[in-house]
């Protein structure tokens, strides 16, 4: 088996290290930060997400720290009127599992401790990698440089293991903007909102809002068309008063569960084509490295697991063959991880539209396709929660 170099400890890179030492490869894993951490917001785990989970064997903790939602709905921004509403149950039965929703920082806790001991080295930041010779290596800022048979990165957006492979990448604006908050339930004045898992569409806006920790905790996630701000940080903050001018005359209960939002971030949305190779010889990409996406389907995070377990599962086939190994990885996952980009990014455009009749025919669609076909959301997305990547016939010959 070989020996794998992971650059990054985020949710990809804890993945493809639970999945790759379940299969008896040494694996280590290299992150910057000076501790595993991760920043205070939720992420929605779908049900594709939670199948990798349960072959991993982590179902069970990841439900323990979930929110308890049994309904995904999708609303009416302005009227509340419910547009489209699916039961964890139905989305058990279509899709093999149903969605989980958590704090990203119990999620992280869950996968580190899932690892083998001493697999993990923090303070380590990647500026470089090379995988052309017989050995992969990645040359780190304090000088120390490391050798393996394969390299992974996931090193997140601002990937440092792809801009070494393929140069820098060309984000382009989306003229949309993000806020978000965690938000403690019992501060919601007039008590804790019912506990949904609930997208809410609006002209040149969605918010989405789900419990986190056991229904502790909301995760509040607002979209918004605006143009003039253009800071890509998951941690610029903001005023709370800037989002309730911002949604002034959206639905009473959003309204007044931002009121109870004492800590705001502000981020702006810029979007990237899929790129065209993931792999140079004994180094590949997973996760945002990979494939950084929109958050519109809240898919990031559930493509990086994906990867995870593809990528294991390739190198355990071949396991004498590195350069095989990564070639059916990259077969396998860059089809379908590209095809999320683009579905995220049409999906941002029919969340935010602003006219009444688009918006009418948009709602009307999602109505037909929930009573003809299996399509629970009714958006003509149930492909992704379908895909079972931890099934023995997903790796591509
Ligand atoms: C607010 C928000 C909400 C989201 N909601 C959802 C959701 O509901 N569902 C979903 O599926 N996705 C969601 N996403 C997307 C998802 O969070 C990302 O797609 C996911 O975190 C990607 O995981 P990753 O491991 O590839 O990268 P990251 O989580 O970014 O992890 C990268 C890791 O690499 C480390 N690192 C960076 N550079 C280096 C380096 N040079 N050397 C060593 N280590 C390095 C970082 O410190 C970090 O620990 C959301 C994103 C945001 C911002």
């Amino acid at each position: 088996m070989p020996r794998v170099a992971i650059i990054g400890g985020g949710i990809g890179g804890l993945i493809a290290a639970r999945a790759a030492s379940r299969r008896g490869i040494e694996v280590a894993v290299y992150e910057a930060a000076p501790e595993l951490r991760e920043i205070g917001a939720g992420v929605a785990l779908g049900p594709n997400a939670m199948k990798v989970l349960r072959a991993l064997g982590l179902e069970d903790e990841v439900r323990a720290i979930a929110g308890r939602s049994e309904w995904i709905l999708t609303r009416n921004g302005k009227t509340g009127r419910v547009i489209s509403r699916t039961s964890r149950r139905e989305q058990a039965a279509s899709f093999g599992s149903a969605a989980a929703t958590v704090h990203r920082a119990d999620l992280l806790d869950v996968l580190a401790a899932s690892l083998p001991d001493d697999i993990v080295t923090l303070g380590a930041r990647c500026v470089g990698v090379a995988g052309d010779g017989p050995a992969a290596v990645a040359r780190f800022q304090d000088g120390n440089v490391i050798e393996a048979d394969v390299i992974v990165g996931a090193d997140g957006i601002h990937s440092a293991v792809r801009t070494s492979l393929f140069g820098p990448d060309a984000p382009r604006f989306t003229g949309k903007i993000c806020y978000r908050s965690v938000i403690p339930a019992d501060a919601v004045p007039g008590g804790p909102p019912p506990n949904d898992n609930a997208q809410w569409l609006g002209p040149h806006g969605t918010i989405v809002l789900y419990p986190v920790r056991r229904d502790e905790l909301i995760n509040v996630v607002c979209h918004y068309d605006d143009e003039t701000y253009r800071h890509e940080s998951w941690v610029s903050r903001c005023e709370r008063s800037e989002v309730l001018e911002r949604y002034s005359g959206w639905h009473e209960l959003l309204l007044r569960v931002f009121s109870a939002g004492e800590v705001w971030y502000k981020w702006a949305l810029y979007d990237r084509d899929p790129i065209a190779q993931w792999t140079r010889g004994r180094v590949t990409v997973l996760g945002d490295a990979a494939h950084p996406m929109l958050p519109y389907l809240g898919q990031g995070a559930c493509q990086a697991i994906e990867d995870g377990c593809v990528l294991a599962a390739a190198l355990a086939a071949e396991p004498d063959d590195p350069l095989a190994a990564l070639a059916r990885y990259e077969r396998t996952r860059r089809p379908r991880a590209s095809q999320v980009v683009l579905a995220s990014r049409q999906r941002g455009v029919s969340n935010h539209l602003a006219s009444p009749l688009a918006a009418w025919r948009r709602d009307l669609s999602i109505a037909l396709r929930r009573r003809l076909g299996r399509d629970p959301d009714g958006r003509g997305t149930a492909w992704i929660p379908e895909y079972d990547a931890s099934s023995p016939d997903v790796l591509a010959a």
